[in-house]
């Protein structure tokens, strides 16, 4: 399900035939050398691909162009070996629809003191070229990042392989279609949103079906596929039975089993990478699901609870945009509940009725069956869990009307005080920066939601990047951030994105 396309990027250097064909023999031999060793390097998630060196305005349109059209390059990234005189750039760079990185590096780390020459200033400089090339995608108002700093330098492949990710969020973004079982619930604001807004800049398709058609789906999920699931279930999780009966106990989880199974064949059969359901609006499902959700965020799909279909989309581009990752900790759908507020002791307590993804979860995973206090269903069996501990980021996009706004909290996740042994729900703690006080009310001055989308994977400079390349804004609230001048960051947003 999180299979996603073995991107590349392509490796594009400038330069122009003033200096002979030597010079370009070697401009062309050191940036394929660069390629090669940023692939061995291992820390770029795609792999670079060398393109032949860009000297004319005909081959730099006609390069670009064949990036647009090639469907396996996410983006562009273009270095200036020698000076290549930026007007020829002009037709390519307005055609060029790839994200873009510049890499302002050059080939040699020192300067060679004891042979440097006139020959070897005019091969190598990009302390000049790259500035030429800058001013005019500056000029022409393109949206594109610039790493600074030698090619080898791990600090350095650590900033193009995070834009990489950025990268791939951006063109996978337009692939991203929403199914939406239920509307938003009733009365809430912040959950609503222009969808047809939301394709013009996302590229999110966000269709709805009605509820009894994937009711249908899941009640043509046979026994004994259901059987099997509930068995694999019950060999990974623990089963808390809390002193219910163990047999009633296990068809409450089938129920979820079949919901599993039934909403997944019908995501695949319709093409759709991410869902919302409403507790309110179930149709003639028995159950709302749970542990059903849970594993299914898990294997990828994106998920926002009653009717958020903004959410959904986050978290499956989320996960997309962190697919494959080493070492990932985990994405989810996660909502502001209730506070610490003991001094020294701050946090808001994260959770949801039931559908929080177990990727975020630290330990032993269980399952429970408990009452909904809301909604009219029986029981619904529940992953439970608490989360891992470290920094991540809390998002939270919302429709102010005339425009989207991209917020962005770096919170810090901690292990709970206590126990919660009363709460059947998966949960996560977290303060957020600069501080709990700082940090919910910039939160709520911009107007953010009580449903986020949640990584430990991405940064901010990730996410804000990627909103940037969407046209939308972005604000950061993070060990940074004063609320004198997070009014000012709103205030300039107001003018910027009017
Ligand atoms: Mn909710």
């Amino acid at each position: 399900m999180l299979a996603v396309k073995n991107y590349k990027f392509w490796f594009c250097t400038g330069s122009q035939d003033l200096y002979g064909d030597e010079c370009l023999a070697n401009v062309a031999a050191h940036s394929k050398e660069i390629v090669a060793k940023l692939n061995e390097s291992g820390v770029l998630p795609y792999e670079v691909e060398w393109r032949p060196t860009l000297i004319t305005n005909e081959l730099i349109r006609k390069t670009f162009n064949e990036a647009n059209m090639d469907e396996d390059c996410a983006g562009v990234i273009v270095w200036c070996h020698t000076f290549s005189p930026a007007k020829s750039w002009i037709l390519g760079l307005k055609e060029l629809r790839k994200p873009l990185l510049h890499l302002h590096t050059q080939y040699n780390e020192e300067i060679p003191y004891d042979t440097i020459d006139m020959d070897f200033m005019n091969e190598n400089q990009a302390a000049h070229g790259d500035r030429e090339w800058g001013h005019i995608v500056s000029r022409m108002g393109i949206e594109r990042k610039i790493v600074a700093g030698h090619w080898s330098d791990p600090v350095v492949q650590g900033k193009i392989a995070s834009w990489m990710r950025t990268a791939v969020g951006v063109v996978e973004s337009s692939h991203i279609r929403v199914m939406r079982v239920a509307d938003n619930m009733r009365n809430v604001a912040v959950t609503e949103g222009d969808k047809v807004e939301a394709q013009i800049k996302f590229g999110w398709e966000v269709d709805t079906y009605p509820v009894n058609e994937i009711a249908e789906c899941v009640d043509s999920v046979s026994q004994s596929d259901t059987n099997a699931l509930v068995d694999e279930y019950y060999d990974k999780y623990d089963i808390l039975l809390e002193g219910r009966d163990p047999e009633e106990f296990k068809k409450h989880v089938a129920v979820q089993a079949q919901i599993e199974l039934g909403f997944e064949r019908f995501l695949e059969e319709k093409n759709y990478q991410a869902i919302v359901t409403h507790f309110g609006d179930l149709g003639s499902l028995k159950q709302l699901p749970g542990l059903a959700i849970q594993r299914l965020e898990e294997k990828g799909y994106g998920f926002g609870a009653e009717g958020d279909w903004k959410v959904a989309a986050m978290v499956r581009l989320m996960k997309i945009m962190t697919a494959g990752m080493k070492d990932a900790k985990g994405t989810s759908m996660l909502e502001d509940y209730t506070y610490n507020l003991v001094k020294g002791k701050e946090g808001i307590l994260q959770a949801h009725m039931l559908e929080i993804c177990p990727s975020i979860s630290d330990g032993p995973i269980s399952i429970k069956c408990q009452p909904l206090s809301m909604g009219n269903r029986e029981d619904p069996a529940r992953l439970v869990f608490t989360s891992k501990e470290g920094t991540g980021i809390a998002t939270s996009l919302i429709d102010l009307g005339n425009r989207f706004r991209l917020i962005i909290n770096t919170v810090d996740c901690k292990k709970n005080e206590k126990p919660m042994p009363k709460l059947p729900v998966a949960t996560n703690f977290w303060t957020p920066q600069p501080d709990l006080y700082t940090g919910a009310e910039a939160w709520i001055l911009a107007g953010g939601a009580h449903h986020t989308a949640f990584t430990y994977d991405l940064t901010a400079e990730q996410m804000g990047d990627w909103a940037a390349a969407m046209g939308i804004e972005a604000v950061y609230i993070d060990k940074d951030t004063t609320i004198r001048n997070f009014k000012r960051d709103l205030m300039l947003g107001e003018i910027f994105y009017r």
